[in-house]
């Protein structure tokens, strides 16, 4: 179960109607984009993790074409019942402002490679594909990763080879490093 004491510690029960604590008996795990107009605009990038979620704050939102990628603010895991969150937080309070939900749904964990990065594919209303999460470090900070919106192996691709052949495979090796 991961920790949500730096969650907690920046907000006050009672004063926010952001949710605390919990859990959730699923079956699929669950990712939420959660449109979040603060001090700045930005999209909240959550995947269901050991019982809490895993949370990135993405200024651009998440990318949408194959092969680019945006800045991910890795921030503290919020609690499961954050998911479901939309509202106004109110002045005052740590990320006062609006929550909207912006995309939600299951996801599958594609690849967890042992930096922490991960290959996932959502499976959301807007969001249908592979994304990966890259601990980039970017200007030396480890909480800048990026969200990098990946080509999709499994989709049919168009292709002049006559039916029935074998389809070919792009190696997977690599493809990170050369998208970055
Ligand atoms: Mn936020």
């Amino acid at each position: 179960m991961a920790k949500l004491t730096d969650y907690e510690r920046k907000r006050t029960r009672g004063k926010t109607p952001e949710p605390f604590g919990g859990k959730r008996k699923g079956k699929d795990p669950i990712f939420v984009v959660q449109r979040h107009d603060a001090r700045s605009l930005h999209y909240d990038f959550r995947l269901e993790r050991d019982g809490a979620l895993a949370s990135w704050a993405v200024p651009k939102g998440v990318p949408l074409e194959s092969g680019t990628q945006h800045l991910a603010v890795h921030v503290e895991d919020h609690p499961l019942e954050y998911a479901t969150f939309e509202g106004e937080i109110p002045k005052g309070n740590y990320g006062a402002g609006t929550v909207e939900i912006w995309d939600r749904g299951t996801y599958e964990l594609v690849e967890e490679k042992e930096n922490g990065g991960l290959t996932v594919r959502l499976h959301g209303k807007k969001l249908e594909g592979l994304w990966a999460l890259v601990p980039a470090h970017l200007s030396g900070q480890e909480k800048n990763w990026l969200i990098l919106r990946k080509r999709d192996e499994d989709a049919p691709e168009p292709t002049t080879a006559p039916r029935g052949r074998p389809r070919r495979y792009q190696p997977m090796l690599a493809s990170l490093a050369a998208e970055l």
